[in-house]
């Protein structure tokens, strides 16, 4: 009886908002949420998506439609123009978003779990107030860690902060390359060197903004999420402000570390979106062509491809919902955000793979779209640490739990 009854209260505590629920159970806003985006997305996205993926262009009215749709300060708290959301709310949005592109789906990923979670959770309040309300409406973010020599070893970087005579500014010397957004961007979280001798002891964060000097380099052509911008940022004796210093000197190391494991968690609602956008597409087709007099779709061969891809898709979408669930609940999810990401981004390129296949010849041209989402999906093993450095988490936090 008591251990009955303990359970039922149990229950009902946990009712709301998480608890011993499935992990599809959304809070209303959540769902509200959803729905709103996937509006948002087919309406206005759809109709761009292959004209932006061709002209390596992101849209302007997409940049400005998603601050306008509030998806741009999803976590950010509405005294500093953000909706107050939850954290799987950003990866709900990441989610819909790349459905139908994923290159719009990073930039909202990276703006939201990079660039407004630093500020977030490292700025102090003056800076805060400072950038996040233009943040949430109109200036679009960049986070600058990797540079040409320093990729997977992050904190191998050669871009240095010196601090001036009087304590005023910093001074920032150095190139950053891969950055995301940075094409449009008017902000950059940027992380240097400032005492090598301290080797990643020695990195800060800053808050700088483009008028302080950022200059953007080249623009790499790239195989997939062509929309989206990755460009050189240089840094040529950019004077920033002593307080844009974001939390303490030497701290930057920790701040990359801890964000990009967030961060890793929204690549991961990229790549289940991604996923499920090539699958839904396939779906749809494979019902609608013939052949041998009937849709392809009958055939047990496509069926049971298609099973298997689709129960990768939902493992991989529990995944990525149980790290944001840990998360939100303060709990380590480390190990669960890697394994997150490594096996959506996995599933990702096999559905999407799979369904170049299933849509045959016109699968392999450039007029369905389908194509794009392969080329798309092998990003996901690449960006905010590839799949052997999540690999490498993975077992280390894995052999740790053993007590090895
Ligand atoms: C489109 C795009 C957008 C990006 N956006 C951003 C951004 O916004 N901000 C930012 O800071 N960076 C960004 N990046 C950079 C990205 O995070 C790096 O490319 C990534 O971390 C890998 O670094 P690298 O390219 O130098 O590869 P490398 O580190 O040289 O890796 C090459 C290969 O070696 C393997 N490898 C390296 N070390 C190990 C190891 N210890 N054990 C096993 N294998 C290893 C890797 O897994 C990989 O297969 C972006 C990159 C791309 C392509």
């Amino acid at each position: 009886m008591r251990s009955f009854s303990t359970s039922v209260q149990r229950a009902e505590e946990f009712e709301n908002p998480f608890g011993p629920n499935s992990l599809y159970k959304l809070t209303e806003e959540e769902q509200m949420l959803r729905d709103v985006v996937r509006r948002y997305a087919e309406s206005q996205v759809k109709p761009l998506v292959q004209k932006m993926d061709e002209n390596e262009k992101m849209d302007p009215s997409i940049i400005k439609g998603l601050f306008e749709q509030g998806l741009m300060a999803i976590e950010t708290s509405p005294e500093l123009g953000g909706a107050g959301s939850s954290f799987l709310s950003a990866i709900i949005v990441i989610e819909e978003l790349a459905k139908v592109d994923p290159s719009v789906s990073v930039m909202c990923d990276v703006h939201n779990t990079l660039v407004n979670t630093v500020l977030r959770k490292y700025a102090n309040e003056h800076l805060q107030k400072k950038y996040m309300p233009s943040l949430s409406t109109d200036k679009l973010g960049s986070f600058c860690l990797s540079e040409p020599n320093s990729g997977s070893d992050a904190f191998a970087m050669k871009t240095s902060v010196k601090k001036s005579d009087d304590g005023s500014h910093y001074i920032i010397n150095g190139s950053k390359m891969w950055i995301t957004n940075s094409g449009e961007a008017e902000f950059f979280i940027v992380f240097a060197q400032g005492d090598p001798s301290k080797g990643y002891k020695g990195i800060s964060a800053f808050a700088v903004e483009k008028e302080m000097g950022v200059e953007i380099g080249k623009k790499e052509s790239k195989l997939g999420i062509r929309a989206s911008s990755t460009c050189t940022v240089n840094f040529d004796n950019v004077k920033v402000p002593a307080e844009n210093l974001i939390g303490e000197e030497g701290r930057g190391y920790k701040i990359a570390i801890e964000i990009l494991n967030e961060g890793r968690v929204g690549i991961g609602a990229q790549m289940v979106g991604l996923a499920q956008g090539a699958f839904d597409r396939a779906l749809a087709y494979t019902h609608d062509r013939e052949q041998f007099a009937k849709p392809i779709a009958k055939f047990q061969g496509l069926q049971f491809q298609m099973a298997q891809v689709a129960t990768e898709i939902e493992a991989a979408r529990l995944m990525v919902y149980n790290a944001a669930r840990l998360k939100e609940e303060g709990r380590p999810f480390t190990k669960q955000a890697a394994m997150a990401k490594l096996y959506s981004s996995q599933a990702a390129e096999r559905a999407a793979g799979r369904a170049i296949e299933w849509f045959g010849g016109i699968g392999f041209t450039r007029e369905q779209g389908i194509e794009k989402y392969w080329r798309d999906s092998k990003i996901g093993a690449i960006y905010e640490g590839t799949s052997n450095i999540q690999l490498n988490t993975i077992f280390n936090l894995t052999a740790k739990e053993h007590g090895f």
